[in-house]
């Protein structure tokens, strides 16, 4: 700092810890002497943008150089040594013996404080067949780069093999395809992306499918042959591929740490404390004057407190500038790596920080994990999407231990409020009440975080405990009570096999149907988790004691059991094999494609209308369909499969999923354990605004799986009939009176409870439009275009004095004969 005497600092490193320790250094004194050593020719250049220029995104290589040499000797002054390599620390002289790689000449310098930025190079094990290998490449640094860039320009490689699902072979692996490379990832562990938990990396694993990505998983790299041409597997397997990527992982710069006897953790790194100071080997004492930083150094894990080492940026960044100050004099510190991270995977934004459930209950820290999905902005704002969430916490303290996301837009903001919320110090009860920015193109006025937050706050508070989707499959053998209450054409699209189906909003009058004891643990499921809450405080109400929510929903469960390459769905490659019989099949494209744009609506909405478009075309004939819903991907391969359609392709493009469907041509498979009766038929009885929605939708629901649906209008249940408009009738007293006191079609139907003189329904209506549901009026129109009969009960409308004129269009009468002949060959009848 001012009026301290002038120092001589060398750097050995000069790109990302050991660049920004030196601009820092020169910022905080004119006048001390520093050198920065380089052992290659490039300083400060975008090693995290390199995978990008060789995909072709980013286009000009010089976007790459950061910092040249005379641009950073320029602006501070600094003396940059490139082609220079630091090879020995003569800690009681304070020197070090630098090599000119160019001529092999060496000279030694001096230094006041000497600072290690090594970084970290690829792993690249000594296996049989790799030295012969023509065809296989590393990536860390420029020339790096420029290999693999002029190899696939000068051998237009078809396929390649990228070995590692971490972040630079995922990175790779994207950005070969871009170059129209067909790309197998290897990997041992049995999921990509060590930073997030398995039921998230599924996750990640579609995405790559999706777009045409090879994945083996669980299967270690054994050797290589034939010049490179067969990447050979533990497991016998052998790939022929042009191109080898080796990213199996990165190990620490430490020649030079270990020949000047400096303290090395397990795996190698150079040991610091928190002022960023090195150790000796033997004695563990400071060693004066040394400090070291970024990929090479050991530091502290921010959550767990144990020894770690991260090779990102930010930590390298932070630690260049505070090793700055350090040296001038500064009481600063470097308070440990959280690790957090994000990573553009084709579509998806994979973003993490802190400790995932795996790496905290192998720590021995008691967590509590729990899951979330939520629209990354107000759902009825277009083009919302989905992000998958988990947080992870300490059930003891209430610390967040870290948490994990996987969406689109604004994934990483999340995880960013998380880790700033870490560092503050803050519980996982405080995520509830961050004031976070809210517009309808941006977020909800409840963010995911908030979101999260609550669900934590309900398991602390011992709302309901937490089944996670991992341990379902273990819980039905043991012949568990699940309870899944979301809509019957959700269910039907694929269930938790024995599940038991009432939906939410029926619970209040079916909960009887739940015959177990009332302290028998219920898991209750719904898509995401929170129609489950809902059916959870309902099911308390009734006096069951023992619920658990199925963490995540069956979204979660569903995307657990996702199996690789089944769903390999780029137009480039529709599925080749039949799923079931294994043989080789031909997939027939139609001639031309009825286009339906269902963008930004909601379940069943695209659905429905999927249906409605493939009525509409010949055996044969094509449907293409464009979604947003992030559900619809799961849905359309489910509902063609059930109903004999066949799934063309389905692709994500941008944020929009086009799925391409011919009709007919396969036989239908049963999903699930649904019943498949053909017809159903619904008695209304009721003439309330939720229970008239609740039959529209299950209706709709059932005719869209191609059952003949009925329903029959009785008693209260003739109002939903009604025209809202008086029609002049002739009536008797009584009858006046019935017509006066009832409410005259959909338009003026009161809620079953919560009506609060007419505000519930207007509330509701309110609700439904922000969330893209459609109206009771367009629901019906909807059943009527899907041929479901609505039949109105002649008997009733005698009694209660209700006119055939009074009726809306499209409405049979028919007395119990018409109910009883719409009801032959019914697999389901509902009384609602
Ligand atoms: P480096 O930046 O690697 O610099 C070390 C330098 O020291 C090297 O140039 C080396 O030649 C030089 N050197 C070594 N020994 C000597 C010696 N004895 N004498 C002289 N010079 C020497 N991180 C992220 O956070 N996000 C990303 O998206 C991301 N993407 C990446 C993509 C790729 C392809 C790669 C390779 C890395 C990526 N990283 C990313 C990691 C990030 O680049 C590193 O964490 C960061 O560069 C580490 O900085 P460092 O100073 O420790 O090492």
């Amino acid at each position: 700092m001012k009026g301290t005497p002038m120092k001589k600092i060398l750097i050995v490193g000069g790109v990302a810890g050991g660049a920004t320790a030196a601009a820092r250094l020169r910022r905080l004194s004119e006048e001390d002497q520093i050198i920065m050593f380089e052992r290659d020719e490039y300083i400060s250049f975008a090693n995290c943008g390199l995978p990008y220029y060789i995909g072709n995104v980013i286009t000009d290589r010089d976007d790459l150089l950061v910092q040249t040499v005379e641009g950073m000797t320029e602006r501070f002054n600094l003396d940059i040594r490139n082609f220079s390599e630091v090879v020995d620390i003569n800690r009681a002289d304070k020197t070090v013996t630098v090599k000119k790689t160019k001529t092999g000449e060496t000279y030694t310098e001096s230094y006041d404080a000497l600072i290690l930025s090594p970084g970290a190079k690829p792993i690249v094990p000594p296996l049989e067949g790799l030295k012969e290998a023509t065809n296989l490449f590393t990536l860390r640094n420029i020339p790096d780069t420029d290999a693999i860039y002029h190899f696939i320009a000068d051998k237009h490689p078809k396929k390649a093999v990228v070995v590692g699902g971490g972040f630079i072979g995922v990175e790779m692996a994207e950005n070969l395809v871009e170059r129209g490379i067909e790309v197998t990832i290897v990997e041992k562990m049995p999921q990509v992306m060590a930073p997030i938990d398995f039921e998230l990396a599924q996750l990640v694993h579609q995405e790559l499918n999706a777009h045409g990505v090879n994945l083996v998983l669980g299967d270690g790299l054994l050797n290589f042959s034939n010049q490179g041409k067969n990447v050979n597997l533990e497991s016998g397997k052998s790939i022929e591929t042009d191109l080898i990527i080796l990213a199996i992982g990165v190990v620490p710069e430490n020649t030079l740490a270990k020949k000047a006897d400096l303290l090395v953790g397990p795996r190698g790194h150079i040991a610091t404390t928190a002022k960023l100071q090195v150790m000796d080997a033997k004695t563990n004492a400071i060693v004066d004057g040394v400090y070291a930083i970024g990929d090479a150094i050991q530091v502290k894990d921010a959550v767990a407190k144990v020894d770690t080492a991260i090779a990102l940026a930010w930590p390298a960044n932070r630690q260049g500038r505070l090793v700055a100050d350090i040296i001038n004099g500064a009481d600063v510190q470097y308070n440990g790596s959280l690790g957090t991270s994000v990573l553009k995977v084709f579509n998806l934004t994979v973003a993490a920080t802190g400790n995932n459930q795996r790496m905290a209950e192998m720590r021995k820290i008691p967590v509590q994990a729990i899951h979330a999905h939520r629209n990354n902005h107000a759902s009825y704002y277009p083009n919302a999407t989905n992000i998958a969430l988990k947080l992870i916490y300490n059930t003891q303290t209430l610390e967040i231990v870290g948490a994990q996301a996987v969406g689109q837009d604004g994934t990483e903001k999340r995880i960013d409020v998380i880790a700033t919320a870490i560092k503050c110090k803050a519980k996982v009860t405080d995520l509830s009440d961050l004031e976070l920015a809210y517009a309808p193109p941006f977020s909800s006025a409840k963010d995911p975080v908030n979101i999260l937050g609550y669900i934590a706050e309900n398991v602390i508070q011992g709302e309901y405990k937490v089944a996670y989707p991992s341990q379902i499959d273990e819980l039905v053998k043991q012949g568990a009570f699940f309870l899944d209450v979301r809509t019957p054409i959700e269910f039907e699209n694929g269930h938790i096999e024995g599940a038991h189906n009432i939906e939410v909003d029926e619970l209040r009058t079916r909960w009887a149907e739940i015959t177990v004891a009332k302290d028998t643990p219920i898991y209750v499921n719904c898509q995401v988790g929170l129609r489950a809450y809902v059916a959870i405080r309902i099911l308390r109400g009734h006096g069951f004691t023992n619920l658990f929510n199925v963490s995540g929903g069956y979204s979660t469960y569903k995307t657990l059991k996702y199996v690789l390459n089944s769903a390999n769905r780029s137009s480039k490659a529709a599925p080749k094999v039949d799923e079931t019989t294994g043989q080789a099949k031909t997939v027939t494209a139609a001639s031309s494609y009825t286009e339906v744009d269902v963008t930004g609506m909601q379940c069943p909405g695209p659905l429905l209308s999927l249906y409605k478009a493939v009525q509409s075309v010949k055996d044969g004939e094509g449907v293409r369909i464009i979604a947003t819903d992030p559900g619809f991907a799961n849905d359309v391969e489910n509902w063609c499969s059930s109903n004999g359609h066949t799934l063309v392709s389905l692709n994500l493009v941008g944020n929009k999923y086009i799925a391409e469907i011919v009709k007919g041509q396969k036989a239908k498979t049963a999903v699930g354990t649904a019943p498949s009766q053909e017809n159903a038929t619904i008695v209304l009885f009721s003439g309330e605004l939720d229970k008239a929605l609740a039959s529209m939708i299950i209706a709709q629901g059932a005719a869209a799986q191609g059952k003949k649906v009925s329903i029959f209008f009785t008693f209260w249940g003739l109002n939903v009939l009604r025209k809202s408009a008086h029609v002049k009738v002739k009536k008797n007293l009584i009858e006046k009176m019935f017509g006066w006191m009832m409410p005259r079609g959909t338009k003026h139907l009161p809620l079953s409870s919560m009506n609060m003189m007419g505000m519930g329904p207007e509330m509701i209506k309110f609700i439904m439009k922000q969330k893209n549901v459609d109206s009771l009026d367009l629901m019906m129109q909807s059943c009527r275009d899907l041929n479901v009969k609505f039949i109105a009960c002649t008997m009733s409308m005698d009694l209660m004095g209700i006119k055939a004129e009074e009726l809306v269009e499209g409405v049979e009468l028919g007395g119990v004969g018409t109910y009883i002949s719409h009801n032959e060959n019914v697999g389901t009848t509902l009384f609602i």
